[in-house]
């Protein structure tokens, strides 16, 4: 993958996420490339003219948008097909830069190629591996940071690459972003090294579905059947898609069965526990369970940072210590937006060679994440809210006053700072020039006082409202 489909990959997705519907997504920019970049203009191709057409007169300006907020500054857009790209009076416009270094390689969840990568497994065996690189390379038991977290997954998903069979079915669970998918494939890359001629079928769990459907009305079913419980090893990625599909948990039942009465392993992810797939037949919750079921929880700071350090250091982009600490702080939840933030300050730096700063951090952090407000700026905001609820300004309530009014208001901003941030009681105390014992009394008062006071507890809810709106 080179310097333009890297840059390209973030635009697609960041159009997706502006588009509500896949499927017109998929019809007009299934095969939208950027081609060239150069420092004026960028010109993108797709296969068709008719395509061509539509782009250029429904979605040039959405284009040109998107890719300002990727590159951070604006750029003609110009639209061609694939063919009038190669004519050679178009030549001229492409400007290969062999400086820029080896682009970071991101793996995402809705990859164009992933079908393609899903039909190389089923008739790839390890013998045939052709040189090629896939999606599928970039994700290994290598490049996986491990922390408490993921942990037991990762131990599972090892134990059962190099011994199928060992925990039968796995079933990998928790929020996305957190590293299933990616377990998921360095099962496969290792299977593949390691297996010899072992047949493994890898599906997302809505392609499974999608190609169960066209089968039945094709009537192919014979074929689906055959397929799928012919492999010596079946991953089935986001299986909580089967809820309320009745007729889909039927046939996967029977694949199921199959292939587990055959000791065929089974792994299978998921973005919440069995129980909580619903509605979910009795039996294939009881099958799910039977196995291994393993967790992926949030990454501690510790893990984030490492994550962090680890994806700069492969994508070859420079950002000092403190940075790194700073990212981590900010993101918290999920390693994709993690990866998100980097490929996009990556693409700007790689272009630009402009020095990583923080607040080209937050610029990248407000776009893939709206809602993620810097810790300083929610402490503000947090002040703002209850100084305006109780009329008490934030001076007062980092002053020694000491009225009822100021009191109170200073007990259920250092609350609600607790709540809402990460920060330490000590630090808490910092901000209103007191010591952690005072902060661990406020928040002892505002408990007490939502027990114990009529409405207390709707108030603060409203106020906590009003902070993450
Ligand atoms: P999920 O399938 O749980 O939604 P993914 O496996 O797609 O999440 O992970 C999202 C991104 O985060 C991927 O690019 C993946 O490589 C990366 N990632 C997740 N966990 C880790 C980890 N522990 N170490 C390195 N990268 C990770
Ligand atoms: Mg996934």
């Amino acid at each position: 993958m080179d310097e333009l489909s890297s840059i390209s990959e973030i635009l697609l997705n960041s159009i997706q996420d502006k588009m509500s519907t896949p499927s017109i997504f998929n019809l007009w920019f299934n095969e939208f490339r950027l081609a060239s970049l150069t420092d004026d203009q960028a010109v993108f191709t797709t296969p068709s003219s008719i395509k061509k057409n539509i782009l250029s007169t429904k979605y040039q300006k959405l284009i040109g948008e998107i890719l300002e907020e990727t590159i951070g500054f604006p750029l003609e857009v110009s639209i061609v097909t694939e063919e009038e790209f190669k004519s050679p009076v178009k030549k001229s416009e492409e400007k290969p830069d062999a400086t820029i270094p080896a682009p970071y390689f991101e793996p995402k969840e809705k990859k164009k190629d992933d079908d393609e990568d899903e039909e190389k497994l089923i008739t790839e065996s390890i013998s045939s591996p052709n040189g090629k690189r896939t999606i599928l390379d970039d994700y290994t038991f290598e490049n996986f940071v491990e922390g408490s977290s993921n942990k037991l997954a990762k131990a599972a998903c090892y134990a059962v690459a190099n011994d199928p069979n060992t925990y039968n079915p796995l079933f990998i669970y928790g929020n996305s972003g957190l590293g299933k998918t990616h377990l998921l494939y360095a099962v496969i890359n290792y299977m593949k090294k390691h297996h010899e001629g072992i047949k493994i079928v890898y599906k997302k769990c809505e392609s499974f579905l999608d190609e169960l459907i066209k089968a039945i009305r094709d009537g192919s079913t014979t074929e689906f059947k055959e397929k799928y419980r012919s492999c010596d090893v079946l991953l089935i990625d986001d299986i909580q898609f089967l809820a309320g599909k009745e007729m889909t948990q039927e046939e996967f039942f029977h694949t199921f069965s199959a292939l587990y009465e055959a000791e065929k392993q089974i792994i299978l992810t998921s973005d919440r526990p069995p129980m909580q797939i619903k509605p979910l037949e009795e039996r294939l919750r009881t099958r799910f369970e039977s196995g291994l079921l393993a967790d992926v929880q949030p990454p501690s700071f510790e893990l984030r940072l490492a994550i962090i350090k680890q994806k700069a250091d492969a994508m070859g982009l420079t950002v000092s210590n403190d940075l790194v600490e700073y990212m981590a702080e900010r993101l918290q939840n999920n390693i994709r937006q993690i990866e998100g933030v980097l490929k996009r300050i990556y693409a700007v730096h790689s272009l630009t060679s402009a020095e990583v700063t923080k607040e080209k951090i937050d610029e990248v952090i407000s776009i893939i994440d709206p809602g993620n407000i810097p810790t300083d700026a929610l402490i503000e905001k947090i002040l703002s809210v209850v100084s305006k609820a109780y009329s008490v300004p934030a001076e007062q309530m980092k002053s020694k006053k000491r009225t009822d009014n100021v009191t109170n208001a200073r007990h259920v901003a250092i609350y609600l700072i607790k709540q809402h941030t990460e920060l330490t009681l000590k630090e808490i105390g910092a901000i209103f020039g007191r010591d952690h014992s005072t902060v661990v009394f406020s928040i002892d008062k505002v408990e007490k006082s939502i027990k114990t006071v009529n409405n207390y507890e709707a108030e603060i809810n409203r106020l906590n409202k009003e902070i993450k709106g």
